[in-house]
């Protein structure tokens, strides 16, 4: 579950982003109605050849009023923390420049491998002045065009060469989740009282190659569960773990790693832009997800609080429809030990698999309920539909023309569905495909 990191670190301007997009392709699939979203690219699952693996640009982590080079200082700290390998990238056409060779210094401190790459190198005979680039002792250059794509696979089998081989966390069976959420809206707290008394801690698993530490914990039931992420949550004091842009980059990477994301909310402050950025990540990335609601002991309460707080939550987040809410206490412990058994359900349900009979006879009955519509003088006809995956719960369903059926129709059918059997906390996607 855990797949090797790759970050890409360098001065402005050299091309990262470029590159970073190139290597990722088309797996970042943003949703367009997916409102809080925001367009930018610090994060992203990649593969090379038969290896996957998650790509960081630094160069995406803003910091906000530092100063230039302190900047760069602290995305190249960023990497060093966060990857297994390390692409370091300076820029053919302006040659070598200070700043690399500041960046260089810092990088020789870490035990993580490095390698070079010299983007806009666009034309054969740029590849004679890649060589000033050894005097940066970081070993040899690879010269690559992000404009041509040229030289990227020279450059990513030598990223995939210095791949951990056993990175030393082990798959296991438990049912993984992460709490994720702005700072301070309790997280740690949630940590510490979720492991309190009754639970039995396994352990704690440190990767061998990374500082992310898994806590492993069994309940009074027997169920076992897999904390991710833990060593995210406690604060390490580096001056970049206060950053927005680097607290999103944090919680992607444990939604990554998570089947159940338990999304935090705080009910003294109510809801924020960077609760939405979040929450349409873990939405994106089909996990199931849980809205908790925490710090619910600050509020004055009467009959009507929490489904005003429900309402408020249904409206702002409308692609999560079908996250259960729940309202807790870290300080008073209120409902949390509601927590481990709801977890466990809608992880159930994220991995709920339906027999195509039981699931036609579903569909069946919702056509016979509300029949397909005509569009522009053709009716969409539904042949049937079959289940293709889990973990989310992914359905294709068969028809004459899918650009016959409308976002309108899909919603009902996956109304339906969920109706007919227990989808709570999870996505469900649709697909529509032409019967051949
Ligand atoms: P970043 O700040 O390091 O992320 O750099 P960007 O990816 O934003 O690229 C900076 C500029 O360099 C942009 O105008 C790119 O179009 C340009 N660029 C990126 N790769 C190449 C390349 O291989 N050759 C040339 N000539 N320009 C490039
Ligand atoms: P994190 O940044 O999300 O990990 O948040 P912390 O767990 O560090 O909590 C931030 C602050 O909120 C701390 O001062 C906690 O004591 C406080 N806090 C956390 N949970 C609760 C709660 O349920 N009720 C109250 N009143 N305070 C809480």
């Amino acid at each position: 579950m855990a797949y090797p990191v790759v970050a890409i670190v360098g001065r402005p301007n050299v091309g990262k982003s470029t590159i970073f997009n190139r290597i990722a392709g088309d797996r970042i699939s943003i949703v367009e109605d997916t409102p809080g979203v925001t367009r930018d690219r610090i994060y992203t699952r990649a593969e090379w050849l038969t290896h996957e693996f998650r790509l960081i640009d630094t160069g995406g982590i803003e910091m906000s009023d530092e100063p230039f080079m302190s900047e760069i200082k602290q995305q190249a700290e960023i990497a060093m923390d966060e990857a297994d390998v390390i692409i370091f990238m300076v820029s053919g056409r302006e040659g070598l420049t200070d700043a690399d060779e500041q960046v260089a210094k810092l990088l020789y401190k870490t035990n993580k491998p490095v390698v070079l790459a010299v983007n806009k190198v666009d034309n054969f005979e740029m590849r004679n002045d890649i060589f000033d680039f050894y005097a940066l002792g970081l070993g040899e250059p690879y010269p690559i065009s992000g404009s041509h794509g040229t030289g990227l696979g020279d450059l990513m089998d030598a990223v995939v060469a210095n791949f951990p081989v056993d990175d030393g966390v082990p798959d296991d069976d438990t049912i993984r989740f992460s709490f994720i959420g702005r700072p301070n809206v309790g997280k740690s707290s949630l940590v510490n009282a979720l492991l309190g008394e009754d639970r039995v801690i396994v352990s704690d698993i440190a990767g061998t190659t990374r500082d992310a530490v898994d806590t492993k914990f069994v309940t009074a039931e027997g169920d076992e569960f897999t904390m991710v992420d833990t060593a995210g949550i406690r604060k390490r004091g580096k001056v970049y773990e206060n950053t927005e842009k680097y607290s999103v980059m944090r919680a992607m990477r444990a939604i990554d790693d998570s089947n159940v994301v338990l999304m935090v909310l705080n009910a003294e402050e109510g809801i924020r832009e960077q609760d939405k950025h979040v929450a349409g990540y873990a939405h994106e990335a089909g996990r199931a997800v849980i809205i908790v609601v925490n710090k619910w002991d600050t509020l004055d309460k009467d009959n009507h609080t929490m489904k005003e707080f429900e309402d408020l939550i249904r409206t702002e987040f409308q692609y999560l429809a079908y996250a259960p809410i729940i309202f807790v206490s870290a300080k008073t412990k209120q409902r949390l030990n509601n927590l481990p058994a709801l977890i466990k359900r809608v992880n159930e349900n994220h991995q709920r698999r339906i027999q195509s009979a039981t699931l036609n006879e579903v569909i069946m009955d919702a056509l016979a309920l509300n029949p397909a519509p005509n569009r522009s003088g053709k009716r969409l006809r539904v042949y049937y539909a079959t289940q293709v995956s889990i973990q989310p719960p992914t359905f294709v369903v068969f028809v004459n023309d899918p650009e016959l059926m409308h976002f309108s129709y899909e919603r009902f059918l996956e109304n339906q569905i969920r109706k007919a059997f227990d989808f709570e906390g999870t996505p469900v996607h649709i697909i529509k495909r032409a019967r051949t």
